[in-house]
């Protein structure tokens, strides 16, 4: 049987139009965009044609965005780099229980240093309410950072409605979309983000790029110190052919978004639907309504994950368990364990299933078939 990668929350595959343009620029574009001479002139157009793509995907201005080392950097960036600029201001700073762990070990790191984080708790479907980010707002409230969709559970915080809420308040907000982008439509002045962390690599482009969003007028600290690249806030040479094949990425993700969200949908009701038919039990992780598309997170009570993980990936099924990005981890997900508390079983018979490029209706049911087999012998 032919492979079915169903983890595409983790990383996809690059398409193939983004790899031909990889390979174009490698090959023929070796300038460096900071050189005056011609071959530094000819980087430097296509690094801000890019720019330009990727700033208009979310409404901003090309001067507002940092392109950086992929989703981990920006949100460091954003954290590290607000409370620098703001320490006369507060030390205290906002987040939930089911951050990336991108955001959370930077907010622990501030806390050894003396900043004070609230970590707001979610309900069962992993949500927060943007009173919760009200009640916990003080004087000394310098950073709100609330993920947009969850990476594990897919669910969606009401970024909007908090943006509205701190529009007169001191405090700097920002959002990881790191999981959303490319998924839905993400306009940076409706959802009122300071902010904004976005990677490539979960769009068909290549691992190692993404770009920060950040509001102009906005003042943070730069993590890396050298030459004056990204407008002075980011230094380093940029990585001129992953920049651009990401600007292809985000063209082709924004034709295919509404298309990827109906097959999406489709393939979550081929699932679902072939567990009941094969009498296989399940119930569904994170149930609000609006959600990532690309993600479903099952749990299958009385199945043990680990072997069901080893099954499936001898069966060339690639999905995940909990906390897919700590390395071949099968600790208990730290977002299931905030959403239904440290003993629930959902822990340890949980599996997320995640939608994307290269997959059809056909190899969904296969999938959904062979999970179910691989289900009835692990539970007899
Ligand atoms: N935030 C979220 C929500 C993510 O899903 C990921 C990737 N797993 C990251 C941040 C980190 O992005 P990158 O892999 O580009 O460093």
């Amino acid at each position: 049987m032919k492979p079915i990668y169903l983890d595409h929350a983790a990383t996809t595959p690059v398409h193939p139009a983004v790899s031909a343009t990889y390979i174009k620029l490698l090959e023929s574009v070796f300038g460096n965009p900071s050189s005056i001479h011609s071959f530094g002139r000819e980087a430097r157009k296509w690094l801000d044609d890019a720019r330009k793509i990727v700033a208009q995907s979310i409404q901003a201005e090309s001067s507002e965005i940092i392109f950086t080392s992929g989703g981990t950097e920006a949100d460091n960036i954003a954290i590290f780099g607000t409370v620098a600029a703001m320490k006369n201001r507060g030390n205290h700073i906002i987040t939930t229980t089911i951050e990336h762990h991108a955001v959370l070990n930077p907010c622990k790191q501030l806390e050894s240093q003396g900043y004070e984080v609230t970590y707001l708790p979610v309900n069962e479907n992993g949500e927060i309410r943007a009173e919760q980010v009200k009640d916990a707002l003080t004087d000394k409230t310098i950073l709100v950072s609330i993920m947009y969709g969850n990476n594990e559970v897919g669910t969606i915080q009401p970024i909007r409605e908090i943006g509205q809420l701190l529009q007169n308040h001191q405090a700097i907000f920002h959002t990881d979309a790191v999981q959303a982008y490319g998924l839905v439509k993400l306009d940076v002045n409706d959802l009122g983000v300071d902010l904004l962390s976005v990677s490539a690599h979960k769009l068909n482009g290549p691992k190692g790029v993404g770009f920060l969003y950040q509001r102009k007028g906005l003042n943070t600290s730069p993590l890396l110190f050298g030459g004056e690249q990204e407008r002075k806030r980011r230094a380093g040479t940029e990585n001129v052919p992953g920049i651009v094949a990401f600007a292809e990425a985000v063209t082709l993700a924004q034709q295919t978004m509404q298309e990827n969200s109906v097959n999406y949908e489709k393939y979550a009701t081929i699932l679902t639907e072939t567990f009941t038919k094969q009498a296989i039990a399940y119930e569904v992780n994170a149930k609000s309504e609006d959600k990532l598309p690309h993600i479903v997170n099952l749990s299958f009570p009385g199945t043990d994950i680990e072997s069901l993980l080893v099954n499936l990936d001898m069966a060339g099924i690639a999905v995940s368990s909990g906390s897919a990005c700590t390395a071949g981890s099968l600790d208990p997900s730290h977002v299931l364990t905030a959403m239904y508390g440290e003993d629930s079983p959902k822990l340890r018979n949980s599996v997320r299933f995640s939608f994307g490029l290269g997959l059809d209706e056909i190899s969904i049911k296969e999938a959904a078939e062979q999970t179910a087999a691989i289900i009835k012998r692990l539970v007899k």
